[in-house]
């Protein structure tokens, strides 16, 4: 029997509230809406969300709402079977949500309110030991406290477990912790962020990455969406060129390419065939519109897979 991948995702969940407008309300003013709709997002729950439709063992820690947003997240990720058991409800605290504002030329303002993802804290990780303990990765974001993903990273060191560190949103980062993750994977934006270097060509990219594997990180991973994604390590340095598509929502495909990333590699063991078979992923996420719901099950993915490599 093959294995199956277990991934542990330490991080965040949100509800999306995206409303597509024709223009913002002046202040004081109450202007109609034509369209409302409602997503499960943020960054971790995506992520789990992308490796669990793949067929990974996942188990979520996570906080939710006190509220009845906090309910659904439970019931969606337990929908993908994910193991809920550490999506612990904060008490009298709201879920995180994002209330997004669509105009008509497809252009996004976006609000965040972490609300329980800001109640994760250090003593959830240890807290989740038993369930954490044996996974083949640790998947990481920055949407909840970083003294919590600090804990995690040591956790990971502590018992084996290689982190996999996406830096989104990008903050500044102790890199005490950072140089201990195995894999780092920020996009060009907060790749130029956390470096305070130009990320435009592929040339400065590779150089901010390499400055990254100066200061002590084993590996990098910078995806630079329809450019695919640059890998760093030992001194080599590799772009996977991403699979062509004429896209028409590229909401999480950064969380398409993680939560199958992590997959893959757990799966092979081979990172190369990792990056090159998490590129043609997202890039399918990228075909339907929304984010979890755009992410291909096991099955869908290698019959789409299939039909791009005939193209
Ligand atoms: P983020 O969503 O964090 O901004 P990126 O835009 O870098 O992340 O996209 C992540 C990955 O999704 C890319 O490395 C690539 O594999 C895929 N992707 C994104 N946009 C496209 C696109 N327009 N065409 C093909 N693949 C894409």
């Amino acid at each position: 029997m093959s294995k199956v991948p277990k991934i542990a995702v330490i991080g965040s969940n949100m509800i999306d509230l995206i409303t597509n407008i024709h223009r913002m309300p002046m202040q004081g003013e109450t202007v109609e809406a034509p369209d409302f709709d409602l997503g499960f997002g943020g960054k971790g729950a995506n992520q789990a969300v992308a490796a669990a439709k793949l067929g990974a063992e996942v188990v979520m820690v996570t906080k939710v709402g006190d509220d009845m947003f906090g309910r659904g997240v439970k019931e969606n990720f337990a929908s993908f079977g994910i193991d809920i058991t550490y999506v612990e409800t904060a008490p009298g605290v709201t879920n995180g949500v994002a209330p997004i504002f669509v105009d008509r030329d497809g252009n996004n303002s976006i609000l965040i309110v972490k609300g329980a993802n800001e109640h994760l804290r250090p003593e959830d990780v240890d807290k989740a030991r038993d369930k954490v303990l044996g996974s083949d990765f640790i998947l990481l974001q920055l949407e909840v406290p970083l003294e919590t993903v600090y804990r995690a990273i040591e956790f990971g060191v502590e018992n084996s477990i290689p982190v996999i560190l996406n830096p989104a949103p990008a903050r500044p980062l102790d890199f005490e912790y950072v140089k201990k993750v195995s894999v780092f994977v920020p996009n060009e934006v907060e790749l130029q962020m956390i470096t305070d270097m130009p990320t435009s060509t592929m040339e400065e990219v590779q150089k901010a990455g390499e400055s990254l594997l100066e200061r002590g990180v084993k590996t990098v991973l910078v995806t630079l969406g329809a450019r695919g994604a640059l890998l760093l390590q030992d001194g080599h340095c590799e772009l996977f060129p991403a699979v062509k598509v004429s896209p028409k929502d590229t909401t999480g495909a950064g969380d398409a390419f993680i939560g199958s990333f992590a997959y893959y590699y757990a799966l092979t063991g081979d990172i190369a065939q990792a990056v090159k078979i998490a590129n043609h992923y997202a890039a399918l996420s990228t075909l339907n519109t929304g984010t979890q719901k755009a992410f291909y099950s096991r099955e869908e993915f290698d019959r789409a897979r299939a039909g791009l490599a005939k193209e």
